[in-house]
């Protein structure tokens, strides 16, 4: 984001009992966070109630609308780019002066009807005559100056306000950039994308969010050298996730998440304080692998070998996993990722299995996914399934009976992560881990952070899978 997107989306997160006054930005990530917040977006200054709080975006408004809201007596929070400032003060100077302005931009803009309602005398200039030039910030710079020297050749340009240094950063970025292929990041309407759009010499792919990205990502991953970037306003987490996603990122990530209980033990805790900090690190996990473009994260919560211990720990794992689904609930939706629990659901408590199944209900419509293997066992899965081949009577191939396991429709994990520092794979995913790569760390689970998932993930890329073939 440049600056003043940065600075008008704070103010905005700092009032969302405001209504705002146009989109904050053109960035419809942005409007949808925060409109979940609580901020109303107008179009129409006579829309805000009177007395209430308004917010002028950052391309700003015409006199007019200020002295309008001024008469309501709305509290104002002007978060105009400095920039857009700038160009006003350049055309009521240019007005003061008596010369006529000429504002290159698209007519219907925001930025544009402020900087026009600027301007007191509307009459069109003379052959000769001196005038002054303002653009719209996040105009095309080469097209702007073809404008110009346009204009140079009937008048006297008195003065030009060029587009901002942001645009101007990004445009030259592009048109410099040699690769093979462009993604740029950000929405369809806003100005200062569709320009880098038009700009680029390369190939080029748009999107607005990371479903978008995800679903050219196959498409794009054909071109050899490839270049990201994005509109002013779009949100960094948005651009990161997208970046990720183009390099090379494993789509299903499964983790056996180990070494709660020596972590409680080192602070001379219960286990159970282990597995409530375990718990927490698997959210953050799965919002981490979110924002890098992972589609499926699996993890290892509860074995079938895990209810051989103590009763009070699996009593304990039990409210623990009862609790977490309901107080993740939330969470999960508003990330939008699917819940799937697989393994020997039978064998959980009733009122477990009423949760899981409300949780999974609630998530089905979203792509992402968090599959949780609880009374799960490899040896046990293909147990099961065999026992379905038989009881259907079928004589299975492999592609047959991989239909016969949990989640078939899930892809097989491309690498899996194991904590703590024990090298076995312990009877998780023993069909569908077949090709996966492994990657061991000593980090005891709650410790396990943000940059032990990317050395897992930077592990996985340096591999060289060639999965029976020759590359
Ligand atoms: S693109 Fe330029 S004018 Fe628009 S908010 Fe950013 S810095 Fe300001």
């Amino acid at each position: 984001m440049c600056a003043g997107v940065h600075a008008a989306v704070d103010m905005a997160m700092r009032h969302t009992d405001a209504y705002c006054l146009h989109g904050i930005v053109h960035n419809e990530l942005v409007i949808k966070e925060l409109e979940s917040r609580g901020c109303r977006f107008v179009e129409d200054i006579e829309d805000v109630p009177d007395g209430a709080t308004v917010i002028f975006s950052a391309h700003g408004v015409a006199p007019g609308v200020r002295a309008r809201a001024e008469e309501k007596h709305l509290e104002i929070v002007d978060a105009t780019c400095p920039f857009v400032a700038k160009s006003h003060r350049a055309v009521r100077d240019f007005c003061v002066r008596g010369i006529p302005v000429v504002v290159i931009g698209d007519p219907e803009h925001a930025e544009v009807k402020g900087l026009l309602g600027e301007i007191t005398d509307r009459r069109a200039p003379v052959k000769g005559e001196r005038i002054g030039v303002v653009c719209q910030t996040t105009m095309n710079a080469d097209e702007v100056r073809e404008r110009v020297r346009e204009l140079q050749r009937d008048y006297v340009v008195d003065g030009v306000v060029e587009v901002c240094n942001a645009t101007k950063e990004r445009q030259d970025a592009v048109r410099a950039f040699d690769g093979d292929a462009l993604l740029v990041l950000g929405s369809r309407n806003s100005n200062n994308t569709r320009k880098l759009c038009e700009i680029a010499k390369c190939r080029v792919f748009a999107a607005g969010n990371m479903e978008e990205v995800l679903k050219l990502r196959g498409e794009i991953s054909r071109y050899e050298k490839i270049g990201v970037t994005s509109g002013a306003s779009t949100p960094e987490e948005f651009f990161k996730g997208a970046v990720a996603c183009l390099k090379r990122t494993p789509r299903h990530v499964a983790f056996i998440m180990d070494g709660n209980g020596r972590w409680a033990a080192k602070r001379g805790k219960k286990r159970g304080f282990g597995h409530i900090a375990g718990a927490k690190t698997l959210m953050r996990v799965v919002r981490w692998c979110g924002e890098r473009g992972i589609q499926y994260v699996t993890v290892y919560a509860f074995s079938t070998e895990n209810w051989r211990r103590p009763a009070d720990e699996v009593a304990g794992l039990m409210r623990l996993f009862a609790a977490m689904l309901k107080s993740q609930a939330a969470s999960l939706v508003k990330e939008k990722v699917r819940l799937r629990v697989i393994g020997r659901r039978g064998d959980l408590p009733e009122k477990l299995r009423r949760g899981i199944e409300d949780l999974e209900r609630r998530t089905a419509g979203f792509d992402r996914q968090l599959v949780v293997c609880f009374s799960y066992g490899g040896r046990a899965e293909i147990v099961d399934a065999v026992n379905r081949a038989i009881e259907i009577g079928e004589k299975v191939t492999e592609a047959s009976f991989g239909r016969l396991l949990y989640a078939p429709d899930i892809p097989d994990p491309d690498l899996v992560v194991r904590t703590s520092g024990e090298r076995r794979i312990s009877n998780f995913l023993l069909w569908e881990s077949a090709y996966a790569e492994y990657h061991f760390t000593d980090v005891l689970w709650p410790d396990f952070s943000e940059g032990d998932l990317d050395a897992a993930l930077a592990d996985y890329a340096s591999r060289n899978r060639r999965i029976g073939g020759v590359k």
